[in-house]
């Protein structure tokens, strides 16, 4: 079954075609057939295409509106020279849809009613859900009826137990649907999913701790497969500090700045979203690699964001440890977490107490998908490589049915 899967973000559009057997284990991941990426800039956006094996296959940039843009993309699937299948092949389209607020959950085959409710919750993710259902539009343009499912990214964390998602304000905000969703629940499910294969275990008797670095962080403690806290809450801004996001703080800095400069509701958006975290404190950029670049260069305020990143992941882990009542398996995914052994080596510096030991040879090498602790590590620590795509792609043949099961 050769499924399309669209990844709409806010700052970029990712997109996988997949051909899924029905041979695959849970979660051995199949590589895609063709993939893109578009990075949305403030006056044009740049495109990337790749084959199965990683290969360029083609780089422009794309000076269009972003429905064209996309469909522009779209095309070099069945088109040109980098032409993988023809059109009518494409037998579903897997949307990852980030905000299912308290009405979506399960991913679900997209009906009329389905992009209603998606677009009702558009005020709790204006940035992505309006990226997404553009996404959806711009199928129904390019494939007429193919049936196409939305996977929800806060899905996964619809187990929170009450004490974990209701906040501390009033009642009523909780009666009003303020409350803690989650987000990353997509890749944090698929790593624990993963690691549970990768030691060998079965995940129902696993605590596992997943840390989400990218763009955005987030972490997740899962117990027997089950979300139980996360540190993304009612939006994606809350929680761990991040490349251009905040992260938590005190919101009494938000009413102090609301009455005393009288910043307007947006520029207080943008400022968190955009201009805060590592981009916010070192000045330099919101890309751990130039961070971590400009640090090694003597510069103060790179390493006091690096500094601040480390502490309130490392503050972060104890918590949500605590919440877990214990930790069988660290797992690091995500670009930072992936790729940066000295993000990791410097998180895990003051975990030894909870009786996690790092390999640090293995750690720098940063393997995919294997452990990277020592044998006498209390805790597995392993790098599991992100894989929404797949696994929403693998939702999709579920929904489907082609199976029965996932
Ligand atoms: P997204 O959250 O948009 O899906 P990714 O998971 O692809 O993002 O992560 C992107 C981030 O990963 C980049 O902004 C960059 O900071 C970080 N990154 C990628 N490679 C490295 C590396 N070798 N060292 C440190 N950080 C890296």
């Amino acid at each position: 079954m050769k499924i399309l899967v669209l990844n709409s973000g806010s700052s970029s559009q990712k997109s996988a075609l997949f051909e899924l057997g029905k041979a695959e284990l849970p979660n051995d991941p199949a590589a895609p057939l063709w993939q893109a990426k578009i990075e949305w800039n403030p006056q044009s956006a740049s495109l990337e295409v790749h084959t199965k094996a990683g290969e360029t296959l083609k780089q422009q940039t794309l000076v269009r509106d972003r429905k064209s843009a996309v469909k522009e993309m779209l095309e070099t699937i069945w088109s040109g020279s980098t032409k993988v299948v023809e059109k009518h092949e494409i037998e579903a389209v897997g949307h990852r849809v980030v905000h299912g607020g308290p009405y979506l959950w399960e991913p679900t085959a997209i009906t009329q009613a389905v992009k209603q409710a998606i677009r009702k919750v558009e005020p709790f993710a204006p940035l992505h859900n309006r990226a997404e259902l553009e996404g959806i539009e711009i199928i129904e343009q390019l494939l007429g009826t193919v049936p196409q499912v939305a996977v929800f990214d806060t899905g996964f964390h619809r187990t929170l137990p009450l004490s974990a998602a209701v906040y501390p304000g009033p009642y009523s905000w909780y009666e009003q649907n303020i409350r803690k969703y989650g987000f990353h629940g997509i890749n944090h499910q698929y790593c624990a999913g993963r690691a549970a294969q990768l030691l060998k275990k079965d995940l129902k008797s696993l605590k596992l701790v997943s840390c989400h670095l990218g763009n955005g962080c987030s972490l997740a403690a899962i117990d027997s497969g089950i979300s139980v806290e996360t540190t993304m809450g009612f939006t994606p801004l809350d929680g761990l500090m991040m490349g251009t996001r905040s992260g938590s703080v005190d919101p009494g800095i938000l009413t102090y700045l609301l009455r005393e400069t009288r910043v307007p509701g947006e520029k207080l958006d943008k400022t968190l979203n955009q201009e805060s975290g590592l981009l916010g404190i070192s000045g330099v950029s919101g890309d751990m690699r130039k961070v971590l670049a400009a640090m090694r260069d003597g510069n103060e305020r790179a390493k006091l964001a690096f500094d601040i990143y480390i502490h309130r992941l490392q503050t972060g882990i104890g918590a949500i440890v605590a919440a877990l009542n214990g930790i069988d398996a660290l797992i690091f995914t995500a670009g930072v977490g992936e790729n940066s052994a000295e993000v990791r080596a410097a998180t895990c510096a003051n975990l030894g107490f909870l009786g996690v030991q790092l390999d640090e040879e293995r750690n720098e090498q940063s393997p995919a998908d294997v452990e990277i602790s020592t044998s006498a590590s209390h805790v597995k620590v392993l790098i599991i490589q992100a894989q929404e795509d797949w696994a929403i792609a693998k939702e999709c043949r579920c929904i489907l049915g082609k199976t029965g099961n996932s």
